[in-house]
């Protein structure tokens, strides 16, 4: 059996290891193929493919994008993206500049709550990759102002905590729309993040983007039980989605997550990247 891990984050974003330190770990963990998935952007995904050339580890471009919805958090997978798109380079310039223009509302918060980061600090933090709250996180965590990164989320950064700020998002519909216009394929991530407990409601969620062009569901994932995993994939089934996996690694920065393998118990056949190619062929856009 050929396996794969298909959502990992590197230092483009809030990932801890370098793209070419991705791909070392991939190969000397025994996987045939990786996802690279920052948060907002493809800036690892080059320095990727090119050391998963050297190394034989097949490389798929990738990208994760935060879309709008109302109960949890919903997170947009994009496939096979080609890189030199224009489309969705304007895109994430956009939700990269809504992400910059709210780091310093965050720090102001937490100035406010007596706990000054500036903004120096966390650019040097987040060497030069794209800022999110893990960075900040782990900024206060140094300074001793938290025990840990999910203390920081807890008592600060977490939606509804006093030093939340939110950041302006594109629609499923954008997301999906930009990911299918640059040729590639949109899949659902971690569908437990959404917050639904009925499986009715996931159901509906699930429906709607299929309306709006869902190609698949990231069924296999760190934190998803097998019951759970079973709802995501009967789900798939029954809308004619692919299914894929991932454990969203991203290295020290959650240490309890193991590349291709999430908490230990997860396993993504290399099947999964044989229905994102099968389904890229097939993207109306
Ligand atoms: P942002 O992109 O700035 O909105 O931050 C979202 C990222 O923060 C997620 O992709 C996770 O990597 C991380 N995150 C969210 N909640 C927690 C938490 N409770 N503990 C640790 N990391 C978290
Ligand atoms: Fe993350
Ligand atoms: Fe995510
Ligand atoms: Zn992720």
């Amino acid at each position: 059996m050929k396996y794969c891990d298909l959502h990992c984050h590197t230092t483009a974003s809030d990932g801890s290891d370098t793209p070419a330190e991705l791909v070392k770990l991939a190969r000397d963990a025994g996987l045939a193929a990786i996802a690279v998935t920052d948060h907002d952007t493809l800036e690892g995904v080059k320095e990727a493919i090119a050391v998963g050339k050297e190394l034989g580890i097949e490389v798929i471009p990738g990208v994760e994008l935060s879309v709008q919805f109302h109960v949890g958090n919903m997170h947009m997978l994009g496939y096979l993206i080609d890189l030199d798109c224009k489309e969705l380079q304007k895109v994430l310039a956009r939700v990269q500049k809504a992400r910059a223009d709210r780091n310093p509302v965050i720090l102001k918060r937490l100035q406010g709550l007596g706990l000054p980061v500036t903004m120096a600090e966390l650019e040097a933090v987040a060497h030069g990759g794209q800022i999110g709250r893990p960075h900040i996180a782990r900024l206060l965590t140094e300074k001793g102002y938290v025990k840990s990164v999910s203390q920081a989320f807890e008592l600060y950064l977490k939606k509804g905590a006093p030093a939340y700020a939110p950041k302006s998002i594109l629609t499923p519909e954008q997301a999906i729309g930009a990911i299918h216009r640059c040729g590639g394929v949109a899949v659902l991530a971690h569908p437990f993040s959404l917050g639904l407990s009925r499986p009715d409601d996931l159901d509906g969620v699930i429906a709607d983007l299929v309306h709006k062009g869902l190609d698949g569901i990231e069924c296999y994932y760190s934190e998803h039980s097998k019951e759970f995993t079973d709802t995501c994939l009967a789900i798939a089934k029954k809308y004619g989605l692919i299914v894929t996996g991932g454990s969203d690694y991203h290295g020290k920065a959650k240490p309890y997550i193991k590349l291709g393998r999430g908490k230990g118990g997860l396993r993504v056949p290399y099947s999964c990247v044989e229905a994102i190619k099968g389904r890229a062929g097939k993207v109306l856009t």
